[in-house]
């Protein structure tokens, strides 16, 4: 069978993409690996370039009862520094705005294939050709590859060297520390990692983490044993879990995220948007902000008939200060001296905090204040 447009990936990239072509009259079949929306491993956390681009979509957050997010906190050992968001932010689960995201789509009239997995892409002549689970071929002169974190055989990107591994689970927090956790989004410091903590709709509170294969054997890969290391180097965090009920049976957990790539060339009528163009440090919080750019992007040059060779060149220079200053950031969080002087940094020099944002695009905070936590 042959679409106008294929688009593999149904999260947040490839339903971008695929509202935008269809609102302009462009004939979109989308395919998607899960029969419905299921948790993601993601710190859930919407910057204020992530809610603008999801508004034009046609999606309001707080109509699906996202948190709004004030401010930021920057915890290590029992120290933490605070400083408000410049720009309105929330937190969402992603089932929740992934399945919105879907039916934005469905309304604009994507057809959508929920429940098939792409398992391999090639090229033959002037068309590509997808490989779907049941060995049925789609064809198509244009692909927008939107797989996020999974590569499709024949276009996978380098191997992560560091071998992270990332766990996301809810948490329904003790009254008085969803109390002091609401309306923040707080950034915990640990040995091999680091790990975010907010609070999303309907009362509860996403754990987020990525760590490095090595200090997970540390914990003998038990989720149990990690989270109490995480816990014990990080008090912060000991002080919000305290009384916490852990709410999904076990972490949804993703291995191999190939922090810093960016995707520098294609092929002709290849597409590559979101994670499989660029995937920024977690706690910037920015990985979906960047995914629904890169399918604005990817639309208006589709539409202008720019050739994607030259698409994603320009993408790539577009993204490459932003990337670069975030891997420096991330390599700052993750050096042990760094993590060792932080906390006294956070005493005697509030403005790191300003400083970190700066790096993360949480530009000049009006005012920045720090505060020992008190245990
Ligand atoms: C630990 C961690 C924390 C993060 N926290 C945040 C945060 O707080 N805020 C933020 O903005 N970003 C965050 N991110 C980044 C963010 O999750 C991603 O950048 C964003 O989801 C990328 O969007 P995407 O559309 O490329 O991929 P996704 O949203 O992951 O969508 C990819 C889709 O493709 C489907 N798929 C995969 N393989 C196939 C296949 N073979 N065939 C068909 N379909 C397939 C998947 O099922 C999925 O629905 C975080 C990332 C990590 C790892």
């Amino acid at each position: 069978m042959k679409d106008e447009v294929l688009i593999l990936g149904g999260g947040v990239a490839g339903c971008a993409v695929a509202i935008s072509l269809a609102r302009k009259g462009r004939s979109v079949t989308l395919i998607e690996r899960e029969p419905t929306p299921r948790h993601k491993v993601c710190g859930e956390f919407l910057s204020g370039e992530a809610l603008e681009d999801l508004d034009l979509l046609g999606i309001n957050v707080a109509d699906l009862g996202a948190a709004p997010i004030h401010c930021v906190r920057l915890a290590a050992a029992r120290r933490a520094a605070e400083a408000p968001l410049p720009f309105p932010a929330a937190s969402l689960t992603r089932k929740t705005l992934d399945a919105a995201l879907i039916a934005r789509a469905v309304d604009a009239g994507v057809c959508i294939e929920q429940g098939r997995s792409v398992q391999s892409l090639r090229r033959q002549g002037d068309t590509w050709l997808a490989t779907l689970d049941d060995g049925e071929t789609r064809e198509a002169p244009a692909v927008f590859l939107a797989t996020g974190k999974h590569d499709v055989r024949g276009h996978a990107r380098p191997k992560d060297p560091e071998r992270w591994i990332a766990f996301k689970t809810y948490f329904r927090l003790a009254p008085d520390q969803a109390a002091e956790l609401a309306n923040a989004s707080e950034l915990m410091l640990y040995p091999g990692g680091y790990g975010g903590l907010q609070p999303v709709q309907g009362g509860i509170a996403n754990l987020c983490c990525v760590v490095q294969q090595r200090f997970l054997a540390k914990a003998g890969f038990r989720w149990e044993n990690f989270l109490a290391k995480m816990q014990h180097d990080c008090p912060h965090l000991a002080m919000r879990l305290a009384e916490a009920e852990e709410l999904l049976c076990k972490p949804v957990a993703v291995t191999h995220i190939p922090y810093g790539f960016m995707r520098s060339v294609t092929e002709e009528g290849l597409y590559c948007i979101g994670d499989q163009a660029a995937v920024i440090p977690s706690f910037t919080g920015d990985g979906i902000s960047i995914a629904l750019h890169t399918a604005r992007c990817a639309a208006t040059a589709y539409l202008a008939g720019e050739p994607a060779q030259l698409f994603q060149a320009k993408l790539r220079s577009a993204l490459l200060n932003q990337m670069l200053l975030a891997r420096i950031a991330a390599d700052g969080l993750n050096n042990s001296f760094a993590r060792a002087v932080l906390p006294f940094c956070l005493r005697v020099w509030p403005g790191v905090m300003r400083v970190t944002a700066a790096l993360t695009r949480i530009s000049q905070p009006a005012a920045v204040t720090s505060h020992a936590i008190a245990r």
